[in-house]
């Protein structure tokens, strides 16, 4: 058991890197980590909903092209007001099996790895490029990522960017190659209100958000349908899109016509798909709509289909030398494709390679009393060295 390694993650965990919060000193903290290690470091300071907000770069090896990205995000989802916590979530604590605060698994002991490994590792034998990217905003909209991929070459300077990363979302070491796209946007309901005993004055914004609701049920129904055997080995619960409602809101009192109703959808859409596609479908669906209540024919709602925000989806091709690597190092055969999207979005999309592979169960993620077992958090570390070697050691 490395003790630093621990302390790393305990002072990580006691930082509150909750999104919507600055991450800039918590990222300072692993800047000057990684300086010490004998890394060349790069902070890119990002402005985010008005927040301070900065990435991370950090680079050993020789500059050839090769070498590897190891990456993981550093903001983490709420604690507040999330029922069922029974511990201080920004106090790491452990007991015999697990370690736990928030960002534990999801994923600060990855980060936590990461230093670690770049303590420990002997930076003379890297003949390729070493490029550690740690992300803010992952949990939130992933603007992190979508600014450092991009960036990466003019980051990097005379270090040729590697075109293969590794981003240790936990997965319990599953190899991971490919997520769907995600696409969010908002449905707005604009009725008319007034007194609920006249409902020929007004018209309910409730009433005809349930036939938007039933529009966009029926296409999800449609889509479940229609599923890609291309797909099926990557998704084989679901090899097809899906949908989510995620927030609705309206009305005021039982007794008030509801004027207002909004809804919040998400859908995930396979690879190698337009991810705004079905955006598009929802806009002509809406647009078919009556957008009369039950109660009369005198009023009409506006409904509006708010601008969408979009992530691509991922997927590797098979036998990169990155695979192989992780192959080897964890004694997984195959990969699989993830539920849940990820940093690799953007990477992806600056035609980067990316697999995603971590300690930690993807169901402690967003978990209250979120943990990740000691075994996983103390094989990990040796398990990075593992793949560095095999990506970065030998002189290709
Ligand atoms: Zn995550």
């Amino acid at each position: 058991m490395d003790k630093g390694q621990y302390e790393i993650l305990e002072r990580l965990i006691a930082f509150d890197t909750v999104s919507v919060n600055t991450d800039v000193p918590a990222m300072e903290y692993l800047a000057d980590l990684m300086d010490g290690a004998g890394f060349r470091t790069a902070l890119q300071r990002l402005q985010i909903a008005g927040v301070a907000q900065a990435n991370l770069v950090a680079w050993a090896g020789e500059p050839r092209p090769g070498g590897v990205i190891i990456s993981g995000h550093l903001d983490t989802v709420p604690a507040a007001g999330q029922p069922g916590w029974t511990r201080d979530p920004f106090r790491m604590e452990m007991d015999e099996e697990r370690i736990y605060g928030r960002g534990s698994s999801d994923m600060k002991g990855f980060l936590a790895q990461c230093a670690t490994a770049a303590l420990a590792l002997d930076r003379g034998r890297l003949k390729r490029p070493l490029v550690f990217v740690f992300t803010a905003d992952e949990e939130i909209g992933m603007l992190g990522a979508q600014r450092a991929a991009p960036a990466l070459p003019e980051l990097l300077g005379e270090i040729p960017r590697p075109d293969l990363a590794w981003i240790g979302e936990p997965t319990s070491f599953a190899v991971l190659s490919a997520h769907k796209s995600i696409c969010a946007f908002e449905v707005r309901v604009r009725g008319r209100g007034g007194h609920s005993g006249a409902p020929h004055m007004g018209v309910n914004a409730i009433a005809v958000m349930g036939k938007v609701i039933d529009a966009i049920g029926r296409l999800q129904a449609e889509r479940r349908l229609a599923r890609d055997e291309e797909f099926a080995a990557l998704f084989p619960d679901s090899p097809h899109d899906v949908m989510n409602f995620g927030v609705i809101a309206g009305g005021l009192a039982s007794n008030i016509i509801a004027e207002e109703c909004s809804l919040k959808v998400t859908y995930r859409s396979l690879p190698k798909r337009d991810p705004l596609a079905l955006y598009r479908e929802v806009q002509t669906l809406m647009r078919e709509i009556d957008p009369h209540d039950y109660a009369s024919e005198n009023h009409r709602a506006a409904i509006e289909v708010g601008r969408p925000v979009i992530a691509p989806a991922m997927l590797a091709s098979s036998g990169s030398g990155l695979e192989r690597a992780l192959f080897a190092a964890t004694g997984a055969s195959a990969s699989g494709g993830a539920p849940f999207a990820t940093d690799g979005a953007w990477f992806a999309e600056a035609g980067i390679t990316t697999l995603i592979c971590g300690p930690g169960d993807y169901a402690q993620a967003h978990q209250p009393d979120e943990s990740i077992p000691r075994a996983a958090f103390e094989r990990g570390t040796g398990l990075m060295l593992d793949v560095i070697q095999r990506m970065c050691a030998d002189a290709a």
